[in-house]
C-alpha cells in the first residue's frame, strides 16, 4: 500500500508525524502515513513553483495527450484504486468503481477543453489596432480536498487547473490519503515538481493555503473551514474557489402521482447514496400534501430494502459512515429531533451488530422546522420529510437556509420546471434525476455552499488569469495627447 508523498517528482516517505489510517468497516488500522515536515511541506510547493514555468510554456495540445495518459491509467488501476477508497472511506465498491471512471473522464474531458480555448479577439479601439483577451496560467494551485470523493473531488481541481497550465501541490483528507497518494503512479509521466501530493490534516492544509508561493486555493469540504480559508487568502488576496456544505431540498409535486414509486426511489438514492455523505445530498422533502402519505408509505417500503453491510461486497448498498464521529454527529442531530417531537419512522440507529461505523437509513417525519434536522447539514443516511400545502410554500423552505448549493424537483409540469429553475437559489437544479453530474456542466454552490464554480467552462477559467493585451501597430502620435490646446477631448475611460 503506498504511503509515500510525491515531491518535485521523487516518492519519499513523510519525515513528520505519523497518521494512523482507519478502515471504518473494520475500525481496525489499515496503515500508516508519515506526514510531511515543514521542510517537506516546503519543498513540494518549491518544486511546483519551479516547474510553472514551464509546464505553462508546454503546448496545449502537449498537456492535454498527457492528461489523456493519466486518464488512461487511472482506468487500467480500477480495480485496485476502488478497493482502496473503499477500505478507508467505507463507500460501497461498486460506488468507488463508478469513482474511478468519473475521476478519468475529467482527466479526459479537461486534456480536450484545455486546447480549445485560449482567450478572445475583441474589437479594437481603432483599425490599426489588435485587442485580444488572453487566458493565462495562475502559476501553482493548491488543492485541498474531503474524504466523501477523494479521487472525484480532487480531479475537478487538478485536470482544469493543469490543463490551463498551472501546476499543484495537492492534499487529500486525513481520513482517505491512501487512494490519492497511490495515484503517484498515474502522473509518473510528468515533468518533475508539476503535480506534488502532500497528506496530513489542518495544518498542512494551513501551510499551502498561506504560502505566499500558492497563487490560487481549490478547496472542497466544510463551510467552517472555508471561511478560515477564505480569510486567510483575504489577506494576501490570493485566488479562492471554494465547494463547501449543502443542505439540499427535495420538493414531490402532485402531477407525479402516477409513478410515485420512482420519485421515492429517487428520492431515498438521493437521500442514502454514500450513506448521505454527499454534498448534494438530499436532506430535506417537501412533500405536496395530495401525494404526502402515498410518498411516506413508498418511500419508507423501499428504504425498508436496502442492504446495509461490508462495503466490499457487492450486494451492499449502503456502507458504514466515514469515522465514529460522524457516525456520533449524525445521530445525534437525529436523536434532538426526535427530542423535539419528531418521529423515526425507520431507522434512527447504528443498523448493525457487528463492528463498523453504521447508521441505518433512516426516515423522519413531524421535525420542528427549527431543528438543526432540517436546517444544518447532516452529512449522512437520514431523510426528513415535511408535508407543505402548496408550491409557493416548497419554494420558500426550499430557499430558506443559508445554503445554495443543489435542489430536486419531481414534477412534469412546465409551469412548475419553469418556476423552481428560477426561483430556487441552487448551482444546481435537478428534474426527475437527482444528482447527475455532467463534466460539462458547472458545479457549485450560491449563498455559504461555496464562490466559483467548478467543471466545465468555468471550471477552466476558475485556474485562468485574465490578461487584456492592445496592440497599436501604427506609431502615429494620438491626437488627444498633450498638448491639449491643439487637440481633442478624447478620454480612455480607465
Ligand atoms: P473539512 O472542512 O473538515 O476538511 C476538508 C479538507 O480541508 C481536509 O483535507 C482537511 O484536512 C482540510 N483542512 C481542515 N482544516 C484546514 C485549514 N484550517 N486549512 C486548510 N485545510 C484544512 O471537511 P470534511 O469533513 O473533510 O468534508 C465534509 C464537508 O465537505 C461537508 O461539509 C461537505 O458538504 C463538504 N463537501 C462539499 C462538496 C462540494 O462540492 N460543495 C463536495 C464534497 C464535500
Amino acid at each position: 500500500m503506498e504511503t509515500r508523498l510525491l515531491i518535485g517528482g521523487e516518492q519519499v516517505a513523510g519525515d513528520g508525524d505519523v497518521l494512523p489510517v482507519e478502515n471504518p468497516f473494520t475500525e481496525s488500522e489499515l496503515a500508516s502515513v508519515g506526514l510531511p515536515s515543514s521542510e517537506q511541506v516546503d519543498a513540494a510547493i518549491a518544486a511546483a513553483r519551479e516547474a510553472a514555468r514551464s509546464w505553462a510554456a508546454t503546448p496545449a495540445i502537449e498537456r492535454g495527450e498527457i492528461l489523456h495518459e493519466v486518464a488512461t491509467r487511472m482506468r487500467a488501476r480500477t480495480d485496485e484504486l476502488a478497493e482502496l477508497m473503499t477500505r478507508e472511506g467505507g463507500k460501497p465498491l461498486i460506488e468507488n468503481s463508478d469513482e474511478v471512471g468519473w475521476t478519468a473522464a475529467a482527466f479526459d474531458y479537461y486534456a480536450e477543453l484545455g486546447r480549445n480555448f485560449a482567450g478572445r479577439v475583441i474589437p479594437a479601439i481603432e483599425s490599426t489596432q489588435l485587442s485580444l483577451v488572453l487566458k493565462e496560467p495562475m502559476g501553482v494551485v493548491g488543492c485541498i480536498v474531503p474524504w466523501n470523493y477523494p479521487l472525484l473531488l480532487l480531479s475537478w481541481k487538478v485536470a482544469p487547473a493543469l490543463a490551463a497550465g498551472n501546476t499543484i501541490v495537492a492534499k487529500p483528507s486525513e481520513l482517505t490519503p491512501l487512494s490519492t497518494l497511490a495515484l503517484a503512479e498515474c502522473f509518473e509521466h510528468l515533468p518533475a515538481g508539476v503535480i506534488n501530493i502532500l497528506a496530513g490534516a489542518g495544518e498542512v492544509g494551513e501551510a499551502i493555503v498561506s504560502d505566499e508561493r500558492v497563487d490560487c486555493v481549490a478547496f472542497t469540504g466544510s463551510i467552517e473551514t472555508g471561511k478560515k480559508i477564505a480569510h486567510i487568502c483575504a489577506d494576501r488576496v490570493a485566488r479562492i474557489n471554494l465547494e463547501l456544505g449543502g443542505k439540499d431540498p427535495f420538493i414531490v409535486c402532485p402531477d407525479v402521482a402516477p409513478a410515485i414509486d420512482v420519485a421515492a426511489k429517487g428520492g431515498a438514492w438521493a437521500a442514502f447514496l454514500n450513506a448521505g455523505q454527499v454534498c448534494t445530498s438530499a436532506e430535506r422533502f417537501y412533500v405536496l400534501e395530495p401525494v404526502y402519505d402515498d410518498y411516506l408509505q413508498a418511500f419508507v417500503d423501499y428504504t425498508s430494502s436496502l442492504v446495509v453491510g461490508d462495503p466490499l461486497d457487492t450486494s451492499t448498498d449502503i456502507g458504514p459512515l466515514v469515522s465514529a464521529r460522524q457516525r456520533d454527529k449524525v445521530a445525534a442531530q437525529v436523536d434532538a429531533a426526535a427530542a423535539a417531537g419528531a418521529e423515526v419512522v425507520i431507522g434512527g440507529s447504528n443498523g448493525s451488530n457487528g463492528t463498523g461505523y453504521f447508521y441505518a437509513p433512516t426516515v423522519v417525519t413531524g421535525a420542528p422546522a427549527e431543528t438543526d434536522l432540517l436546517r444544518e447539514e447532516t452529512f449522512g443516511p437520514v431523510a426528513p420529510l415535511v408535508p407543505v400545502k402548496s408550491l409557493d410554500e416548497a419554494i420558500e423552505l426550499a430557499n430558506g437556509t443559508h445554503f445554495g448549493l443543489g435542489a430536486n424537483v419531481y414534477t412534469k409540469d412546465l409551469d412548475t420546471i419553469l418556476r423552481c429553475m428560477r426561483e430556487l437559489k441552487a448551482g444546481t437544479v435537478w428534474f426527475n434525476d437527482p444528482l447527475t453530474d455532467n463534466d460539462a456542466g458547472p458545479f457549485g454552490g450560491m449563498k455559504q455552499s461555496g464562490l466559483g464554480r467548478e467543471l466545465g467552462q468555468e471550471g477552466l477559467e476558475a485556474f485562468q488569469e485574465t490578461k487584456h493585451v492592445h496592440i497599436e501597430t501604427s506609431l502615429a502620435p494620438k491626437d488627444w495627447w498633450y498638448p491639449y490646446g491643439g487637440g481633442s477631448s478624447q478620454a480612455t475611460g480607465a
